[in-house]
């Protein structure tokens, strides 16, 4: 699948469309999910241009996959969910329901979640 410029996330990135951002280096932005699904629930995307994390992990430098799961990590600390633990989900393509072609994270914690894998 091709990237395509048009995706809302570009369009974040962009600055074309306004968010609210909790954290942003040379690597990666993070902002909070307009419908969360948990008390604390932030995406965290990569600053380049991958449609998913296959694409992302298949295509980018090391340097850029360091520094985004860096920022990662670094986001959930500063959000306080580090030692109470949370979740990373990222969704790869249709069966998964991925809604937006750039790959992202999201980070999900603040409540004790129930063990759900599918
Ligand atoms: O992993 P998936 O692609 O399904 O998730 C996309 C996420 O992006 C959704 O949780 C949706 O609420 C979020 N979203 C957002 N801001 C937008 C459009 C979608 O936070 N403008």
């Amino acid at each position: 699948m091709n990237y395509d410029d048009k995706n809302i996330f570009a369009k974040i990135l962009r600055g074309e469309i306004p968010t609210k951002t909790v954290y942003e280096d040379e690597y990666a932005l993070a902002f909070p999910d307009i419908n969360p699904q948990a008390p604390v629930h932030i995406l965290v995307i990569p600053k380049g241009r991958y449609v998913s994390a296959a694409d992302f992990g298949a295509t980018a430098s090391p340097e850029e996959i360091t520094g985004f799961y860096r920022a990662v990590s670094h986001v959930a600390k500063q959000l306080g969910v580090e030692d109470s633990g949370y979740r990373i989900i990222c969704n790869i393509g249709p069966d998964s329901q991925q809604m937006v072609p750039h790959f992202h994270v999201h980070i999900l914690g603040g409540h004790k979640m129930g063990h759900v894998l599918a």
